[in-house]
């Protein structure tokens, strides 16, 4: 069974003073068999400096096995068309890091066209803010694909997440530091076919999330679709 990582962070991080390393993502991916791990850098590096998002995609050029993202930056320049990303990370755009969404953002009136860029595109967005932020956002866009990281954890509760976008289908959910309870939850409202497997490395490790979804009480197919099935479809890998 293909298993891909669709959540990992890669390269030095400003605010925590670490660095994850390719070598680190690579041995855990073989201790837990995962084949492709996406990345994207570390939100302080990025906002330091833009051009971490070149060296992330010269690495990915390098090392087959990974799967490189846009670092959207606070220009909400839209994911570069034609270069290799396969898709994007948007957090806290202006907001207080990790913490709070800046609502002004919703007001720019650059948003408008990186939305419609972005669903030309058609690539996904791991897309991290408040509850209500998202909601917002969300009602701006038409066949935006999203992935809300740890099933809405860090931007609210998942409990109302899940009734929020119930109905749209183009939004996923990854699993991340989530816990098993939760992404059942998940499953059985909304399907398999809207939740993909991701680690958050350095905040989780692969093995330990990764056997979270396979002792899930759920079908090996729907496993597989988790594991890898959704992603590839997402972005379009074939
Ligand atoms: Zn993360």
């Amino acid at each position: 069974m293909e298993i891909i990582d669709s959540h990992t962070h890669w390269g030095p991080s400003v605010s925590m003073g670490i660095e994850v390393t390719t070598e680190e993502l690579l041995r855990q991916a073989e201790q837990s068999s995962v084949n492709r791990i996406v990345i994207f850098p570390f939100p302080s590096m990025a906002l330091a400096d833009e051009g971490i998002n070149e060296r992330l995609l010269k690495e990915a050029n390098r090392v087959k096995k990974f799967i490189p993202y846009y670092y959207i930056p606070e220009t909400m320049k839209p994911i570069p068309d034609g270069k290799g990303f396969w898709g994007g990370k948007w957090h806290w755009m202006r907001g207080i890091q990790d913490c709070s969404s800046n609502y002004q953002a919703l007001e720019d009136p650059k948003l408008g066209e990186f939305i419609e860029a972005s669903e030309k595109i058609d690539l996904p967005i791991v897309f991290e803010e408040e509850l209500a932020f998202t909601e917002a956002f969300v009602k701006k866009t038409k066949i935006l694909k999203l992935i809300i990281p740890h099933l809405g954890m860090l931007g609210g509760s998942p409990v109302d997440f899940l009734p929020a976008f119930k109905a749209r289908e183009h939004i996923c959910f990854d699993t991340a530091l989530s816990s098993p309870d939760t992404i059942m939850k998940f499953i059985e409202k909304i399907g398999h076919e809207r939740i993909v497997f991701g680690s958050d490395i350095p905040f989780g490790t692969m093995k330990w999330e990764l056997e979270k979804v396979l002792s899930l009480p759920i079908s090996d197919d729907k496993k597989e679709w988790i594991l890898s099935k959704n992603l590839r479809r997402l972005i379009r890998l074939t």
